[in-house]
């Protein structure tokens, strides 16, 4: 069983030829002495390069000869090294990548699948929403198509709609904001669960105007409806609405998670590739549960970032909205020799150790940028 580590490396990933390097994947892979391997993801923005930087610079040469079993005294010893690198964003996403990479191999190690190490799972076929992105620029019709697809392809439990505007403007277009929205409403009938994600594009009063016509729509949160950085506004969007509001995936350390919600936030996104990893989203866990809050992490990676997300997912006993579901380009298929994409409208976690992922090693090897 003891073993140490032997090397750790942050790469990116390049998905389709060609592609801007902004676009590729950040991964970790950390190999022990035994001749264990784990895989970590670090935050997808821009490209993951200043996390795998962090990684390749700081935090492996930290980490080579140390037991990968202890993950969490690592994790908080580096976190305090880079600390005044700024602890949001960049070193938290190169964290996060490194201690998922050491959950994988503690499961290896120990011959369990993660969700066993973390107590055990509630459940492991878990029911998803689709997100679907880019609707600030979209016509009614154009945003209709795109729900309508993957509304018909993936049989989610839910749908999130995203504006994914420009942040430099605030309440662009509130009536064509309003009129998507009840056009998705009336497509999906009544019943399926919806959600209504503003990307921090309105006001307080924008915010107020359209939450109003999501009660009335009966959609079931409205995520992030004014910018991440002012928390004490989200927090009274919160609470002078019906409807649930939601806010966190900006949100990078626990002690900005305990402030977002005494704003008055009462369901919080924290995301396992930008915050924390496994050991940070448990923590998270805890802490919505101590609050009673609904704890709903935000997740957008299809790979590596999606699996540990589902792990985390597993073991929470009031799982109260369903697991996110944002990349359906395929790009798992091309990643993994099992497919770990939706199936009838669930994803599924198996017995196989750690992240339970079957990494195509060749295929990574020739798209590493
Ligand atoms: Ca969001």
């Amino acid at each position: 069983m003891s073993d140490t580590i032997k090397s750790a490396e942050a790469f990116q990933l390049a998905w389709k030829p060609g592609s801007s390097r902004l676009a590729n994947s950040g991964w970790v892979r950390v190999e022990t002495e035994g001749g264990t391997i784990g895989y970590g993801e670090v935050s997808p923005m821009l490209g993951g390069e200043h996390s795998i930087d962090i990684i390749n610079r700081y935090i492996a040469p930290m980490i080579v000869g140390a037991d990968p079993l202890d993950h969490a005294v690592l994790y908080d010893r580096a976190l305090h090294r880079l600390v005044k690198l700024g602890p949001e964003g960049a070193v938290t996403g190169a964290l996060a990548g490194v201690d998922i990479a050491l959950w994988d191999i503690k499961g290896k190690l120990l011959g369990e699948p993660i969700y066993k190490l973390l107590g055990g799972a509630w459940r492991t076929e878990l029911p998803f929403y689709s997100s679907i992105g880019g609707n600030q620029d979209t016509t009614v019709e154009e945003t209709l198509a795109r729900v309508e697809r993957r509304w018909r392809n993936e049989q989610p439990s839910a749908i999130k709609i995203r504006l994914d505007g420009d942040r430099t403007r605030q309440d662009h277009d509130l009536p064509g904001d309003i009129a998507k929205v009840k056009a998705v409403r009336a497509l999906v009938g009544p019943d399926l669960p919806l959600a209504f994600d503003a990307n921090n594009q309105y006001s307080i009063s924008g915010a107020m105007r359209v939450g109003r016509v999501l009660e009335d729509l009966g959609y079931a949160w409205f995520e992030e409806p004014v910018q991440h950085y002012h928390v004490h506004a989200m927090g009274e969007v919160a609470q002078r609405l019906s409807i649930t509001v939601s806010a966190g995936e900006q949100t990078y350390t626990t002690q900005a998670l305990v402030d977002l919600i005494r704003s008055g936030v009462r369901m919080v996104q924290p995301d396992i590739v930008k915050m924390g990893g496994i050991t940070g989203l448990m923590q998270c866990a805890a802490i919505c549960f101590a609050h009673g809050v609904e704890f709903v992490p935000h997740q957008t990676q299809p790979g590596i970032g999606h699996m540990a997300n589902l792990h985390v997912l597993s073991t929470v006993m009031h799982m109260t909205k369903p697991a996110e579901y944002a990349d359906d380009t395929g790009r798992t298929d091309i990643a993994f020799t099992h497919p770990i994409g939706p199936e009838n409208g669930r994803f599924r976690l198996t017995s196989r150790p750690g992240l339970g992922l079957d990494i195509n090693e060749d295929e990574i090897a020739r798209r590493r940028v």
